[in-house]
């Protein structure tokens, strides 16, 4: 019997040996990429519903390994997450991004620019701080650079959360609830949290033209924001009716593969000036 269940066990734990001394490779390596020129942010748009008009752009990290190609993010954030390199990461991508809100400025495009930060960034009591320091020292006003984070980093320790929230608020430095509805937090810390907006997850919205579950969900969500007195912003936007359909339940922003991929920096400078209503 002991060997029955011995074999899978062993199976597994070479499994795991492998896949953690990948991981420590591909650390060793995204900590050099930091330095490099690996790492990019690219920019997906979000737009009105109504008449498409550019509402906020969303930074979103790209590396560019030169043995692998494009590694996604979801395959090393989380690594950088347990190891605490995303604190250098997050500063980084942070400075970054306000130095491209320069070029954007300078090229006559005024939305802000949001940043995806993780649960982890919240560990550090001075993160409020660092982020108004980023922002004073690119001369941006708090208005140009806002973030967006997952429900997951409330539970993990709410008081911090929530006291970093209250200071980049108060600051003027807008906060978005990211995959709104996936995640475990519970109603009652959504009246509790001081943000501006809520991002709707792509798994509602990607397929709510042809299951009415997720219409209906999609519907309830918006108007919980609302009551709420918070945007709501709808995420995996595909095809024109899903846009449509939105903008019929009161959405205010959407942002998806059927509006816009992510792109570089200049190419998003294109397209919004080829998109701009005239
Ligand atoms: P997210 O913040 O929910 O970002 C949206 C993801 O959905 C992006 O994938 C985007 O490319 C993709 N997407 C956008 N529109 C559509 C659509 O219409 N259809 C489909 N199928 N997908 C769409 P990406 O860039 O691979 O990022 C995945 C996740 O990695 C992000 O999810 C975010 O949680 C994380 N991430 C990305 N960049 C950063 C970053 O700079 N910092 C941190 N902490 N996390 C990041
Ligand atoms: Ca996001
Ligand atoms: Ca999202
Ligand atoms: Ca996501």
């Amino acid at each position: 019997e002991a060997r029955i269940s011995g074999l899978p066990c062993r199976v597994w734990n070479a499994e795991q040996e492998e896949r953690s001394r990948r991981t420590v490779e591909r650390l060793g390596e995204l900590q050099e990429a930091l330095g490099r020129e690996q790492l990019h942010l690219w920019y997906q748009p979000k737009t009105h519903p109504d008449d498409g008009r550019l509402l906020g752009l969303e930074g979103l990290l790209r590396w560019e390994h030169p043995r692998l190609g494009n590694i996604p993010p979801d395959e090393f954030m989380p690594q950088a997450e347990h190891t605490g390199l995303i604190h250098p990461l997050t500063r980084e991508l942070l400075e970054r991004a306000a130095a491209d809100t320069l070029r954007l400025r300078e090229s006559g495009i005024d939305v802000p620019v949001s940043v995806n930060v993780s649960a982890r960034n919240f560990l550090d009591p001075e993160f409020a701080e660092r982020v108004l320091a980023i922002i004073r020292e690119a001369g941006l006003s708090p208005r140009d650079l806002e973030l967006e984070f997952t429900e997951t980093a409330v539970m993990a320790n709410p008081e911090e959360v929530i006291a970093a929230l209250d200071r980049l608020q108060n600051a003027g430095v807008d906060v978005a609830i990211d995959d709104f509805g996936t995640g475990q937090a519970s109603l009652s810390y959504l009246r509790r949290l001081p943000v501006h907006a809520l991002k709707l997850d792509q798994a509602f919205v990607r397929e709510m033209t042809r299951r009415p579950v997720d219409a209906q969900i999609t519907r309830a969500a918006i108007g919980l924001g609302h009551d709420l007195g918070l945007q709501v912003v709808a995420e995996g936007v595909e095809d024109e009716e899903t846009l449509n359909e939105l903008h019929q339940l009161g959405c205010d922003a959407v942002q998806g593969y059927g509006i816009a991929r992510p792109m570089p920096l200049d190419d998003v400078i294109r397209w919004t000036h080829a998109n701009s209503p005239p």
